[in-house]
């Protein structure tokens, strides 16, 4: 594939890109990782591609007047990996932007990119007519689907969701502001991405002529947060999750209080497991608990023929993190 011609712009405002991605076929370029990517291998088509590096007011991350963390969607990865605040408080976003690719990839692209990047299906990203991109079929259900999804298909599309930081910033309830021509809007990571039986042709809520701008992150706990991301891939290098967990859990005295757990590698969105969860909450974390949490994060799983591996992977995961919590902080 060559790349396809496309204008160039770089506004100088929020409201001047904003009026730029009013006109059809106009896409955001952020560090351009995944943009670019996509374009070369004609995944979809552009007229205009709408740069947002004069926009430093969507750059760096600070604190919030609730003691909470802002980070402009700007924000280079390799600022949330080094971010203090953000290790001390919200670790698990920390860990899993470090675990992002590669440190040339960590420097270019940005936090915004990264919960808005595309799937890499490689049905999708190839030569395919998949019904992500229009079609009427879905590759992957009968075909080579090692690397697909174990949860939340539908039986409609089978890619995973590909960002490590985004089931991270779930698990500490994060929320993204998005601009758009009638003004803001906050919303809850959660509510932003959408399944493929809702919609198989989008990832997320955003329309075409809306930014996301900023991500928030609310107050940390005073105490008693355990947080962490861990990701398993096919090779010791960079690569995407075949299976990833991020968690925050919060003790009172000897017990979980609430717990989040968000899985990767799994679903075509970063996926809540609420079993596990349910198996945490008001539980010592003793081996019984970790055994029945280990279990239920494979409950309601739908393998399909070549993807069985990730249920002994997801549950030996869930074994050996929830282990080593127990064994530093549990009971
Ligand atoms: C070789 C390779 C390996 C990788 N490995 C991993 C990995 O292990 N884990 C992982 O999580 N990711 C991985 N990635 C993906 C990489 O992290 C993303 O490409 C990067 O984070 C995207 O950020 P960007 O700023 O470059 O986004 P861009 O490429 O500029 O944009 C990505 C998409 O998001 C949209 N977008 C960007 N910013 C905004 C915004 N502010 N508002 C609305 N829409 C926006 C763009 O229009 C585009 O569709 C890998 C990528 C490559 C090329």
């Amino acid at each position: 594939m060559t790349m396809p011609n496309f204008s160039y712009v770089r506004p100088k405002s929020l409201k001047e890109a904003l009026q730029q991605l009013s006109s059809k076929g106009a896409r955001i370029h952020a560090g351009g990782t995944d943009l670019l990517g996509c374009l070369h291998d004609d995944v979809f088509q552009v007229k205009k591609v709408v740069s947002l590096s004069h926009l430093d007011e969507l750059r760096g991350v600070r604190q919030t007047k609730d003691g909470g963390l802002r980070i402009g969607a700007l924000t280079p990865l390799v600022e949330v990996v080094n971010s203090e605040p953000i290790k001390e408080h919200y670790p698990a976003l920390a860990q899993a932007a470090s675990e992002v690719a590669s440190p040339q990839l960590r420097n270019q692209g940005t936090l915004g990119g990264n919960i808005c990047q595309k799937p890499r299906c490689w049905y999708y990203r190839g030569e395919f007519h998949c019904l992500r991109k229009g079609g009427s079929k879905c590759f992957a259900e009968n075909g080579e689907n090692h690397y697909h999804c174990i949860f939340g298909s539908g039986h409609v599309c089978y890619i995973v969701h590909p960002s490590d930081t985004a089931p991270a910033l779930m698990a500490h309830e994060a929320s993204v502001r998005i601009a758009g021509p009638k003004g803001t809007k906050l919303v809850p990571l959660e509510a932003f991405y959408v399944l493929p039986s809702s919609n198989v042709e989008k990832e997320t809520t955003l329309e075409p002529n809306e930014i996301l701008t900023e991500i928030l992150l609310p107050p940390p706990p005073k105490s008693g947060l355990r947080s962490g991301y861990r990701k398993v891939r096919a090779r010791n290098s960079w690569d995407f999750a075949l299976a990833g967990v991020a968690f925050a859990l919060q003790f009172k005295a000897d017990r979980i209080e609430k717990a989040r757990v968000v899985l990767s590698g799994a679903a075509p969105i970063p996926w809540r497991s609420k079993p596990v969860e349910d198996a945490l909450v008001a539980k010592r974390l003793n081996a019984g608990t970790v055994e029945r949490a280990s279990e239920a994060v494979v409950k309601n799983a739908e393998p399909l023929e070549h993807n069985g591996y990730k249920i002994p992977l997801f549950r030996g995961l869930l074994e050996e993190e929830l282990t080593r919590i127990a064994t530093t902080f549990g009971t």
